[in-house]
């Protein structure tokens, strides 16, 4: 409720009612409409983000949104990186180590496994940078996959070089006599004549002569399973047992250096001593070399300490047809 408001009428000394005029107060609802249409106007310019009416704080979020996008143009760059070492990485993994150590190769579909089909990116859609972010997310969660697959086959393969490297150590890989300590090279895998019948017949060792006492070495890492002179023939004889289905024998020795049964031996650990027990014409050395219980030619295995020269030389008369020491 308005107050009524009185004025003086000093002609007529009385006090009077002060009389509203009707075209003022239309004004006064005029201006205050434009008013309000002129601010409508401003907050529809603002609401509608137009540049002349940006805020400070428009300005700052729209230099963070240009430089998220910049860092995401690095990051993509890094990206770009990470994933050619990582490819190369997994060419040098199938094409050398996996083949050196004859494990299957890992194909493209095994190291990306799971990224094809289903969207997981559902969540950052709609919005300007979608595309941007999830691309970027995509992309790192392949890497991340295919260091995961990369790394297991190089756990995989390092278990496989130190598998390898035992077996290496295990074979029987060298000669059991010192090249200086033999007289000759007197017989190897072969027919060969028998030295007590004269017959023809097949020589399953070969024979190293050596003079009496001369040490004879364990050609690889293994386990001593026999030391006795109770199989026929061999007389006092060594027998190891190198895994991997290998074992190797060494026959007519005079003496043992202090082996037992069950004993671990390294390669080149001295065994013995040359001899000539059991059947034996002369002091020699009868090696054999077992694979699978199959008795095989041990001049295939004497890469661990010959030189191609002195492999050559001792090939050619192990090859010769002569008698051999048995
Ligand atoms: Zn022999």
């Amino acid at each position: 409720m308005s107050k009524v408001k009185y004025y003086y009428d000093s002609e007529t000394l009385s006090y009077r009612k002060i009389e509203k005029k009707k075209g003022r107060k239309l004004s006064i609802f005029l201006l205050s409409l434009l008013g309000m249409l002129l601010s409508g106007f401003l907050l529809l310019l603002v609401y509608l983000n137009l540049p002349y009416v940006e805020t400070p704080k428009e300005k700052t979020l729209k230099r963070e949104l240009s430089n998220m996008q910049l860092q995401y143009d690095l990051l993509n760059r890094k990206m770009d990186v990470a994933e050619n070492v990582l490819s190369d990485l997994a060419d040098r993994d199938n094409n050398l180590y996996r083949v050196y150590f004859e494990a299957n190769p890992i194909s493209e579909e095994q190291r990306k496994a799971g990224f094809g089909g289903v969207n997981r990116y559902k969540d950052l859609e709609g919005f300007d940078n979608s595309k941007l972010i999830a691309t970027a997310n995509r992309r790192l969660d392949i890497l991340t996959k295919q260091i995961v697959v990369q790394s297991r086959s190089l756990d995989e393969i390092a278990s496989l070089a130190e598998e390898k490297e035992k077996l290496l150590a295990a074979i029987p890989a060298i000669q059991p006599v010192n090249n200086e300590d033999l007289t000759r090279m007197a017989s190897g895998y072969g027919y060969r004549t028998d030295p007590f019948t004269k017959a023809r017949k097949m020589h399953f060792g070969m024979d190293f002569t050596a003079p009496r006492g001369t040490p004879v070495y364990a050609s690889g890492d293994g386990v001593v399973t026999r030391a006795d002179n109770s199989a026929s023939g061999y007389g006092n004889h060594i027998r190891i047992d190198h895994g991997y289905g290998y074992e190797s024998l060494y026959a007519h020795l005079y003496k043992y250096n202090n082996i037992r049964i069950g004993q671990k031996i390294k390669r080149g650990d001295l065994i013995g001593f040359v001899g000539s027990t059991g059947r034996s014409e002369a002091p020699h050395l009868h090696y054999e070399v077992f694979k699978d219980n199959e008795r095989i030619n041990p001049i295939n295995f004497y890469y661990g300490n010959l030189s191609p020269e002195e492999f050559a030389d001792l090939l050619k008369k192990s090859q010769q047809e002569n008698q051999s020491l048995d």
